[in-house]
């Protein structure tokens, strides 16, 4: 029997084909329509449905870049089931290079939403309704907040074997968070409803990483290899190593003051090891700003200003803290060569 063709917000695709396909979200109150740009790709043969999105906060661009070299990239075209391409979600707040939409709302709070509520609340409910009940697997692309940059990691909900575990080691990134999740997003909605659900979460906000895209791009088509998407390479079977953090903590800053920062993204910390000094513009008073915990730092602010109590470095704290050394070393080697590589340590 021949393969249906996938349907999506009424347009439907056959197998073999793709399309894009503009679907109504709103109107502004200029009157002008606005749409989420969705690209399907629908394949031959049957398999899983991916859905790939980014910018569900607004501001958060490197996933964009993300989602268009995947769907140029030659290996998509003879996939296995179904890929649902998104590349900006939240269309109001990337338009206004906002995290949030008009109404001050973050979107990924927003989840499941409903038909009937605020603006982000029907945002998130026609999402979610056109587009996230379709898919079996899902990858959601995002970067630091506004002047905060983040070491490509994996955030998922893990349950040994299952298969967000084997998604989050196939993406092949050096960090995997086992993070809880946030009433409202998301990743909390699908992952509620059995959905295995992988949150990439690398760079800053605003900005292209080349150092975050071009993992992002190899993960997601990892993550399809091993979900049976896409051919097996024997070349490259085994994604790089990656360690699960067994928990996180911010270091903040000890008083209002100007950061510099003692160490990189990815540094190795020690507990009590000096991250940075906040001092006022005289230098008059200054303030150490200590690791709490043996760990990889993971997040950092890239704004040197900062009032006392602000998060400034994000420290992982790992199990095998030698392995997650060794995973960012390989990471580090593996993208040296980019025209703007990471800086690590
Ligand atoms: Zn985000």
């Amino acid at each position: 029997m021949a393969r249906a063709p996938f349907e999506l917000a009424g347009v439907r695709v056959a197998p073999g084909a793709r399309a894009q396909i503009d679907v109504p979200v709103a109107k502004l109150y200029t009157h002008a329509p606005l749409h989420i740009p969705v690209e399907v790709i629908h394949g031959r043969q049957s398999g899983p449905v991916l859905l790939v999105c980014g910018a569900i906060h607004g501001d958060e661009i490197n996933g964009v870049e993300i989602v268009r070299r995947l769907l140029r990239s030659s290996a998509v075209r003879g996939l296995r089931g179904t890929l649902i391409a998104v590349p900006i979600v939240n269309v109001f707040g990337f338009v206004q290079h906002s995290r949030y939409l008009p109404d001050r709302r973050d979107l990924n709070r927003c989840f499941p939403g409903s038909e009937a509520g605020s603006l982000g609340s029907r945002v998130a409910a026609l999402f979610r309704e056109q587009i996230v009940d379709l898919a079996t697997h899902i990858i959601d692309l995002h970067t630091g907040a506004i002047h905060r940059t983040n070491l490509p990691q994996i955030r998922a909900q893990l349950a040994p074997g299952g298969e967000t575990e084997a998604m989050a080691m196939a993406f092949g990134v050096p960090v995997i968070l086992n993070a809880e999740l946030r009433e409202g997003s998301l990743r909390h909605y699908a992952q509620g409803n059995g959905v295995p659900v992988l949150t990439y979460e690398a760079g800053e906000a605003l900005r292209f990483d080349e150092w975050a895209i071009a993992p992002g791009v190899r993960g997601v088509r990892r993550v399809m290899r091993s979900i049976g998407m896409l051919s097996s390479d024997r070349r490259r079977a085994t994604p790089p190593a990656a360690e699960v953090a067994n928990g996180s903590s911010w270091a903040r800053a000890p008083i209002d003051g100007i950061l510099r920062p003692k160490v990189r993204l990815g540094a190795r910390v020690g507990k009590g090891e000096l991250l940075g000094v906040v001092a006022d513009p005289f230098g008059n008073v200054e303030g150490e700003v200590l690791a709490n915990a043996d760990g990889i730092v993971i997040g950092m602010s890239n704004l040197p200003l900062a009032n006392e109590g602000e998060a400034l470095f994000h420290v992982a704290r790992f199990d095998a803290i030698e392995e997650a050394e060794s995973a960012i070393e390989t990471f580090q080697s593996d993208y040296e060569s980019l025209p703007e590589g990471l800086n690590l340590k």
